[in-house]
């Protein structure tokens, strides 16, 4: 169809859970399969074409990266087993990878760090060993959300490093390949979990900052779009066409009239 291109801005989408949503708040941070399908399919008809974490951070780096589309890059937090049953199927099919980032020290485990005093909701099954090698070996990468998914600004010290340079050299142990790439749980950073992050030797990370990347980005500070459960195709297109969270039309608007005002000013 279109021809390879060069491009000089890549958003990176974020998911969560893919399956069932516990109840109606659930259902922002976790889509039903037929809604991500829906959701991919829009992408497909309007070009867009999944580019891998490692092209990527290629790209980011000055390589001469091209697309069979207008790239992005897909990614998972949590490394929940909704991903294997419901979105791996559906990725493959479209030939397209996509980056799961794990929490190393509840593989194959539930999403402990949900489990409040007095909560009610189910815990949610997590990806297992054997999960992860079979979408492994289709194209998928894993990289790590830390050992035990705590918010990493109120850490220090071996804590901090545990959750960041001991979630790589376990998940590298258990993976057999490189883990590069890390994304900060609950999008929690600063300074003190920036420098942990570039001591551990990762490559790159992943904000929950919303934008999109370009070459001059911070490599630590990685802006991604938040996709809730409940965005239409429609929103979905908008959001990634315009590099933010709010894919409402009013959001659109002010969009325009911000650049037509920037190029009066
Ligand atoms: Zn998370």
């Amino acid at each position: 169809m279109s021809n390879a291109q060069s491009f000089d801005r890549v958003p990176v989408l974020m998911y969560h859970r893919v399956g069932t949503p516990h109840d109606v708040a659930d259902g922002t941070y976790c889509i039903t399969p037929g809604a991500f399908a829906a959701q991919m399919s829009a992408l497909a008809a309007a070009g867009y074409a999944a580019l891998t974490v490692d092209a990527f951070a290629d790209w980011l780096d000055g390589a001469p990266t091209r697309c069979d589309g207008r790239p992005f890059v897909l990614s998972f937090d949590d490394g929940f087993a909704g991903v294997y049953e419901h979105a791996f199927p559906l990725l493959r099919e479209l030939g397209w990878p996509a980056t799961v980032f794990l929490v190393a020290g509840l593989v194959g485990d539930h999403d402990r760090w949900m489990q409040h005093p007095g909560a009610t909701r189910p815990l949610t099954p997590l990806l297992s060993p054997a999960q992860i090698a079979e979408m492994a070996a289709a194209g998928f990468s894993f990289h790590s959300h830390s050992m035990t998914h705590r918010s990493l600004t109120a850490l220090a010290g071996s804590a901090l490093e545990d959750e960041i340079a001991g979630s790589r050299a376990r998940l590298q142990a258990l993976l057999g390949t490189a883990v590069d790439f890390f994304a900060y749980p609950y999008g929690h950073l600063d300074s003190q979990v920036v420098d942990a992050t570039r001591a551990a030797g990762y490559r790159a990370a992943f904000s929950v900052q919303p934008g999109f990347n370009r070459r001059d980005i911070d490599r630590y500070r990685i802006r991604r779009l938040d996709v809730f459960g409940h965005d239409s195709p429609r929103t979905l297109l908008r959001k990634i066409g315009f590099g933010s969270n709010d894919g409402s039309l009013a959001a659109v608007c002010h969009y325009y009239w911000s650049r037509l005002t920037a190029r009066r000013g």
